[in-house]
């Protein structure tokens, strides 16, 4: 059988692609093939080839919500970042799944629509959102989805309802389907334009302050255990600062893993194991992962 490449000659195909190169941890081993498609048609054409081929797919956004391991990934590791086009018509908002977050943020500012801001400094990928149900300061993205276009394993095209994604807390369907998310559209609410602003302006300052930007991290790390707080939990723990390589438990905010130079992907799964058991010891609480962990096995 051809290789990708070779039977895609004229696509964005590449062989043994270190994935820490387009990770924001900056972290991951390489990955068998990389495919950035321009069109949904060179999409489809690689899942339909992938499937006969027995070539596990893995499709990513801005990578800002996962971590790497040191091994890479088997197969072909999808991109959709250059899959970004934002349209509206009047209240919606129709993005393709490599628009980011904030770019979509932003032009629903510049239409005056609201129910955005809240995401106006989220790193990632409409499809990411999509998938991990994202959100922050009291805002989600299942508040203003109407519906999501996807490519199924097959390789066909459908379109979820709202209704039909079973959105929950960092929770989509998708998560269970291994559909590829291609597009959403959002149903927004006409708002001033001042308003909105502000908003956006008073999320990105709390953000600034408490987050740890200025170094690469995946955001925060675990999930929200019921009636608890997994920073708080961290920092009761003393683990605050606690480092395993280049992998820090951030000092400015415990629920953020970031990247103190030299990280590697088992520095981050030997932290992220490490916090699970001095909370779980100290707490009897499970701390769950939020980001998720890739590796080729
Ligand atoms: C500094 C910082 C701050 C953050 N703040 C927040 C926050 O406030 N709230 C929040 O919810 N998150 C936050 N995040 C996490 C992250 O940015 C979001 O979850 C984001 O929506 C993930 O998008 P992504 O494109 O980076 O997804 P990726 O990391 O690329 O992928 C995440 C998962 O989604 C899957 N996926 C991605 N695209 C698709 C697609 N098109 N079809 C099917 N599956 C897909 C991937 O396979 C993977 O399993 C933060 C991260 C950082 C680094």
């Amino acid at each position: 059988m051809k290789m990708l490449n070779e039977m895609f000659p004229s696509y964005n195909i590449q062989a043994n692609v270190n994935l820490g190169n387009y990770t924001n941890t900056r972290v991951g081993g390489p990955a068998d093939w990389c495919f950035w498609p321009k069109t949904q048609h060179e999409l489809q054409q690689v899942v339909l080839f992938a499937n006969e081929a027995n070539l596990p797919i893995t499709v990513l956004g801005n990578a800002s919500n996962l971590v790497i391991t040191d091994d890479g990934r088997q197969g072909v590791v999808i991109f959709l970042t250059e899959m970004h086009q934002i349209k509206v018509f009047q209240n919606n908002i129709i993005a393709e799944a490599g628009a980011w977050i904030i770019d979509v943020a932003q032009m629903a500012y510049d239409y005056s629509l609201t129910g955005l801001e809240w995401a106006a400094g989220i790193p990632g990928s409409i499809g990411g959102a999509v998938f991990m149900n994202a959100g922050a300061y009291g805002g989600q993205i299942d508040q203003v989805v109407q519906s999501v276009d996807v490519i199924t394993p097959m390789g066909e095209i459908k379109t979820y309802p709202v209704a039909d994604l079973a959105f929950g807390y960092r929770h989509s369907l998708v998560q269970e389907t291994g559909d590829i998310i291609i597009s959403a559209t959002f149903a927004m609410q006409s708002g001033k334009r001042a308003e909105i602003g502000s908003k956006m302006t008073d999320f990105n300052e709390r953000r600034a302050q408490k987050q740890p930007l200025e170094f690469p991290s995946c955001g925060s790390v675990f999930k929200r255990p019921t009636g608890y707080f997994a920073g708080k939990l961290i920092m009761d723990s003393g683990l605050q600062g606690c480092q395993i390589g280049g992998a820090q438990v951030s000092t400015k905010h415990a629920g953020f893993i970031v990247n103190r130079g030299q990280a590697t992907g088992s520095d981050y799964v030997n932290l992220i194991s490490h916090i699970q058991d001095v909370v779980y010891e100290k707490f009897s609480v499970n701390l769950e992962t939020e980001v998720r962990i890739l590796g080729r096995k």
